[in-house]
């Protein structure tokens, strides 16, 4: 069991294209060539974005990973304005957030629907990074670990147990997120190691062993390091400190 740490750099619905290609290009000359042996680090950028970051990863040879903040549950069709994992593979992506709280909250997606797009993902060969994680509400009545477990099994329901692997999990407390609230590295353990205990009930201790779970939620650079400390943290979902290449860099390095 050996877990790679991950970076991903959620830039929500932030940056055009060229914004896309400046930001990608402080970020890899930054980062020495022998850091990302060590650590994967991911941006996310908005669909519009994908192609000018591909075609500078691919022309440049860059380590930096690339994906998606989402895509349909669907592989083409009549389905205005999605965009389809056949679509995102064919752009080079590797990741794929499914079931952040933003689109649970604004565009009300449910679990099943989550659990579609999380096979959607798997189908095209892009590793979902699905995001699970309790509202303020559910945490203050000591419901979260109960809250965050259930979404996960929901998420990775008719998996095969091979597939599970290729998921990594976001535990991300909807309070935290966008707040500058952190989890305490304890509290973030405590769930990511629920996450893991539960995973290995479900589908043994070596494919438990091997996912990777991050936490999210106002991660800097001056707490992303306490954070992967944790036994259960293999790295960070960062979004508005993705945004700065400075901060960002800063944090891969203390990752
Ligand atoms: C996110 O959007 O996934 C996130 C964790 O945001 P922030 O780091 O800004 O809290």
């Amino acid at each position: 069991m050996s877990r790679q740490v991950l970076v991903a750099g959620n830039w929500k619905m932030n940056l055009n294209h060229l914004e896309a290609i400046a930001l990608v290009q402080k970020i890899a000359f930054a980062l020495p060539e022998k850091y990302f042996a060590k650590v994967e680090v991911a941006v996310l950028p908005p669909f519009t974005d994908i192609r000018s970051v591909q075609t500078l990863v691919d022309g440049d040879k860059l380590k930096i990973r690339y994906g998606a903040q989402d895509l349909s549950r669907h592989d083409s069709g009549a389905y205005t304005g999605d965009v389809s994992g056949p679509m995102l593979a064919k752009l080079g992506c590797t990741y794929v957030t499914v079931g952040h709280s933003e689109r649970r909250e604004h565009h009300g997606e449910s679990d099943d629907l989550v659990n579609a797009k999380v096979k959607a993902a798997l189908k095209h060969d892009i590793s979902p990074i699905l995001c699970v994680g309790e509202p303020l509400e559910v945490r203050e009545a000591g419901n979260h670990v109960a809250h965050t477990t259930d979404q996960l099994i929901a998420g990775l329901k008719g998996l095969k147990t091979e597939q599970v692997t290729k998921v990594v999990l976001a535990y991300e407390p909807v309070w935290a997120i966008g707040t500058g609230r952190v989890a305490t590295p304890a509290d973030a353990q405590e769930v990511c190691g629920a996450m893991r205990a539960r995973l290995a009930e479900k589908y043994g201790e070596q494919i438990a062993g091997d996912v990777r779970i991050l936490y999210g939620g106002s991660v800097k650079s001056g707490n992303i390091g306490d954070l992967v400390k944790q036994d259960d943290i293999d790295g960070a979902l960062v979004g508005g400190a993705s945004l700065d290449a400075e901060e960002f860099t800063k944090l891969c390095a203390l990752a």
